[in-house]
């Protein structure tokens, strides 16, 4: 069976391939740099992650589009309250953000770019809409005519014709209940940032700045258009009415959403304020490949439910499969081949291609790859694990290690296995009783900098991550 996703435009699971070519034209909406990104919004970029590389597995090219949003009414708001430029304020988040990603080994899209870097793509598309009559005006402020947009609600599926026309919101976050006309171009509230353009002096609104930016570097159809669930409301629903209202055209041909990562059955939310970031699961000593692991093993399209105990089972099973690696590397193994392995390792790496496939479903992909480890270990303790076992079992774990990339332990904090601190803290204490301290002094540091804390006690030394 073909590669296939989930549709949200079309609530069917649809074989894809892209329109032109082998390079898929690809645009997901990037994170709002308005303060540190949550692990729910971490979750929705490691979703955008596995896409990525499992559309590159499957010989693909990608040609994928991130913007970073790096103004808009939160940002405005905060950047006032700490006396910033948007710049200013923003350029923190957008670096914590990148650090983030790049613990996480989220590979960097073709183009990552912030949106106050298009603010002329964006005024162009305005002023089209405005020519084609989709726009109006109101107080210097330009509004989308949802009216003028027959097929409004076809991506959330709701039927919208009982709105009364001229009704308008100003923000760009609201729920179905308040869908209005909504605004493209805000005008300058005093003291706030704006762009003097075409249109007059405004800002654009959050929904205006994908559409353009999508289209301006990857044409009027994209083959793929992404997002977390939550985006399928109003944003994406207001990106087609933007860009087919403009071009008359399909804006995207698949639209893919990930479900939200909860919290003890909550949503994630930072204005719920029940929000935890990379940082915070890391200083618990977590290794980042843990919690890449995590958040990947979950499909996309179930809710990831987080628990207090749920980084500790993904660092088990990375373990595990770290195990399993560093002994096919350095065991031993009597020579021949067991036949019946060989075949498991074959049935094991079409199974995990199969999940993978059907719509990333990467629970039932790991369910191969551990299941045919957990036989290959038996194997091995029975003597039944042969010399030509391994370069097919090592093979298996490359193409996992090709989506999942865990198997190679992180060099910063956290980094160290307990037993390479265990092993310095030996070596710190044999130092120390030949009066050694430079040596002492050394490791202490050397631990201290991969986030090692060292306590000594009359029992001896006790450590901890920070
Ligand atoms: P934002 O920075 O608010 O623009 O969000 C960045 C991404 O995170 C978007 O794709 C959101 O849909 C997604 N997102 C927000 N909350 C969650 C959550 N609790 N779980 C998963 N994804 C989320
Ligand atoms: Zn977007």
């Amino acid at each position: 069976m073909p590669l296939r996703f989930y549709n949200t435009l079309t609530q069917r699971v649809e074989g894809f391939a892209p329109l032109t070519g082998n390079t898929v034209r690809m645009y997901t909406c990037g994170p709002t740099v308005w303060n540190f990104a949550h692990i729910g919004n971490l979750r929705t970029f490691t979703f955008v992650d596995i896409l990525r590389r499992w559309l590159r597995y499957r010989g693909y090219q990608l040609d994928h589009v991130m913007n970073i949003t790096d103004v808009d009414d939160r940002i405005i708001q905060q950047a006032l309250a700490a006396g910033q430029s948007l710049g200013e304020y923003t350029a923190a988040y957008t670096k914590a953000f990148l650090d983030d990603a790049a613990l996480l080994r989220l590979e960097r899209p073709e183009r990552l770019t912030p949106a106050t870097e298009h603010i002329d793509a964006m005024v162009k598309l305005i002023a089209g809409l405005r020519q084609r009559g989709c726009t109006y005006e109101s107080e210097g402020s330009i509004y989308f005519r949802i009216a003028s947009f027959r097929e409004y609600g076809k991506l959330s599926h709701t039927d919208f014709s009982g709105i009364r026309a001229g009704t308008r919101v100003d923000t760009d976050r609201y729920d179905k209940a308040d869908a209005r006309d909504f605004a493209l171009w805000k005008a300058p509230k005093p003291g706030e940032p704006f762009w003097e353009s075409e249109l007059g002096p405004g800002r654009p609104g959050w929904h205006i700045e994908c559409s353009a930016m999508a289209m301006h570097y990857l044409g009027d159809t994209l083959d793929i258009h992404g997002g977390g669930i939550d985006l399928v409301f109003p944003h994406h629903e207001n990106e087609i009415a933007q860009s087919e209202g403009l071009t008359g055209k399909p804006f995207a041909r698949f639209w893919l959403h990930a479900e939200h990562l909860i919290l003890e059955s909550q949503t994630m939310s930072k204005s719920l304020g029940n929000f935890i970031t990379l940082r915070d699961v890391l200083a618990q000593g977590y290794p980042p490949e843990a919690i890449r692991y995590l958040l990947a093993s979950v499909p996309y399209r179930k809710r990831l439910n987080f628990t207090a105990d749920s980084p500790k089972a993904a660092a088990t099973a990375v373990e595990r499969l770290r195990n399993f690696e560093l002994r096919l590397k350095t065991e031993k193994f009597p020579a021949g081949e067991s036949e019946w392995l060989a075949a498991r390792a074959e049935q094991a790496r079409q199974r995990f291609e199969e999940g993978m496939d059907d719509d990333l479903n990467t629970a039932e992909a790991l369910a191969a790859v551990f299941e045919f480890v957990r036989e290959a270990n038996t194997a091995m303790d029975a003597g039944d694990f042969r010399s030509a076992n391994v370069a097919p079992a090592l093979d298996l774990l490359e193409r996992f290690d090709r989506i999942f990339d865990v198997l190679r332990p992180s060099e910063r904090a956290g980094g160290l296995s307990d037993a390479a601190v265990e092993a310095l803290i030996a070596e710190r204490a044999q130092a120390r009783a030949r009066r050694d301290f430079a040596r002492a002094d050394q490791i202490r540091k050397q631990l201290a900098e991969q986030g090692v804390i060292l306590e000594d006690t009359k029992d001896g030394t006790r450590w901890k991550r920070h």
